[in-house]
C-alpha cells in the first residue's frame, strides 16, 4: 500500500525546532523579526502575506509589513530593500513577487542582503545552494522537500533522484540539495526525450513541472517515493497536484498528497529560516 507522506506532522515537527530556537534567541535578547514587502494589494500576495504573519507569531517570531502603493516608483521599494537591509532589528525579508511588470525585479531582487534573504531568490542564496556553503537561504519549496525525505527517514545516498522541472525556485535547486546528500541526479524538463521512461527509472522523484495532472501510471514504477510539488485546481474547483493521485496511490511506495503535503511545510520553512538567520547573526 502507499504511503501518504502527509506534509501536517513535518511542518509541526519543524515548528518545534524553531520555537525552540526562538525561545533560546530571546534569553540570549534577539527577536527573530520578519519583514514582508509588498507592492500593492493583489489579494494572493495578501492572504500569503497574512498566513506568513500568523506563522511567524505563533512561532514567536515578529513581523512586520512594508507596503507600497501599486504605482510606486522602482527607486521607493529600492530605498525599502536597502533599508531592511541595514535594519539589524530585521533579520529576514520576504519580498512578495512577481513585482509590477515596470519594474527590474532581477535587480531589485538582487539588492536584498543574501543573509536575509530567507526565501532563497537571491543570486547570493542559489551560489550557497549550490556550493553546498551557507550564504544565504535555500528557496522554501525545495527545502520543504527536503524536510519531507527527512522526517519520513527517506535516505538520498546512493538513490536514483529524478527531478522533472527547472525552475530556479524549485527544480533547480532541490536538485543541487539532493545531491549534496549524494543522491544521483537527472534534472528533467519540457525538452527532455522519454520523459515518462526517465521518471520511471528513479527511486526518488519530484514532480514539479506545474502540468496539472501530468504525471500517471506510466510515469511511475514500483517502490518509489513521490514527491508531487504542483499546485493546480481541477474543473472543479479541487486542488490537485502535478501527479494523477489516484494512480500513484496503486503504484508507488510513497506519494506527498495534494492537498496537504509539500504545500503544507513551505511556510514553516520560512519560519524556521527566519530563527535560523537570527542565530548566524549572532555569530556574526
Ligand atoms: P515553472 O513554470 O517556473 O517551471 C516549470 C518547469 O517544468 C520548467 O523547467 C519546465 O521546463 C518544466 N516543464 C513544463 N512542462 C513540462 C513538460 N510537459 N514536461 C517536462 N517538463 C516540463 O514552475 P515552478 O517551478 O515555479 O512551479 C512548478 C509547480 O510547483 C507549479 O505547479 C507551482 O504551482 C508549484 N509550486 C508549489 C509550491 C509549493 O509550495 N508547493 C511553491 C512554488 C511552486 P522548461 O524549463 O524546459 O520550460
Amino acid at each position: 500500500m502507499t504511503q501518504l507522506l502527509k506534509g501536517a506532522p513535518v511542518a509541526a515537527a519543524l515548528r518545534e525546532k524553531t520555537e525552540k530556537q526562538v525561545q533560546d534567541l530571546k534569553e540570549a535578547g534577539v527577536i527573530p523579526t520578519l519583514a514582508i514587502l509588498r507592492v500593492g494589494e493583489r489579494p494572493d500576495d495578501i492572504s500569503y502575506e497574512n498566513g506568513a504573519c500568523r506563522r511567524a507569531e505563533a512561532a514567536g517570531v515578529a513581523a512586520l509589513t512594508f507596503t507600497l502603493s501599486q504605482n510606486a516608483p522602482q527607486q521607493e521599494l529600492a530605498d525599502t530593500i536597502m533599508m531592511v537591509n541595514e535594519d539589524p532589528r530585521i533579520h529576514g525579508v520576504l519580498l512578495l513577487r512577481p513585482l509590477p511588470k515596470y519594474m527590474d525585479e532581477e535587480r531589485l531582487v538582487n539588492l536584498l542582503s543574501p543573509r536575509k534573504d530567507v526565501d532563497g531568490i537571491t543570486d547570493g542564496s542559489l551560489t550557497g545552494v549550490f556550493t553546498g556553503k551557507r550564504t544565504g537561504f535555500a528557496p522554501c519549496t525545495a527545502q520543504a522537500c527536503m524536510e519531507i525525505l527527512d522526517y519520513y527517514g527517506i535516505s538520498c545516498g546512493g538513490k536514483k533522484a529524478v527531478v522533472t522541472g527547472r525552475s530556479l525556485v524549485v527544480g533547480r535547486p532541490l536538485a543541487m540539495l539532493l545531491l549534496h546528500r549524494n543522491a544521483t541526479v537527472t534534472l528533467c524538463h519540457s525538452r527532455t526525450q522519454d520523459l515518462a521512461g526517465q521518471m520511471r527509472e528513479g527511486d526518488i522523484v519530484i514532480a514539479a513541472a506545474g502540468q496539472r495532472q501530468m504525471f500517471g501510471r506510466e510515469y511511475l514504477n514500483e517502490g518509489q517515493t513521490v514527491l508531487d510539488v504542483g499546485i493546480h485546481f481541477d474543473d472543479e474547483g479541487r486542488m490537485c497536484g502535478d501527479v494523477v493521485m489516484e494512480e500513484a496511490m496503486d503504484r508507488v511506495a510513497a506519494l506527498t498528497p495534494v492537498p496537504g503535503g509539500v504545500g503544507a511545510v513551505t511556510t514553516a520553512v520560512l519560519i524556521s529560516h527566519v530563527a535560523e538567520a537570527a542565530r548566524r547573526s549572532l555569530d556574526r
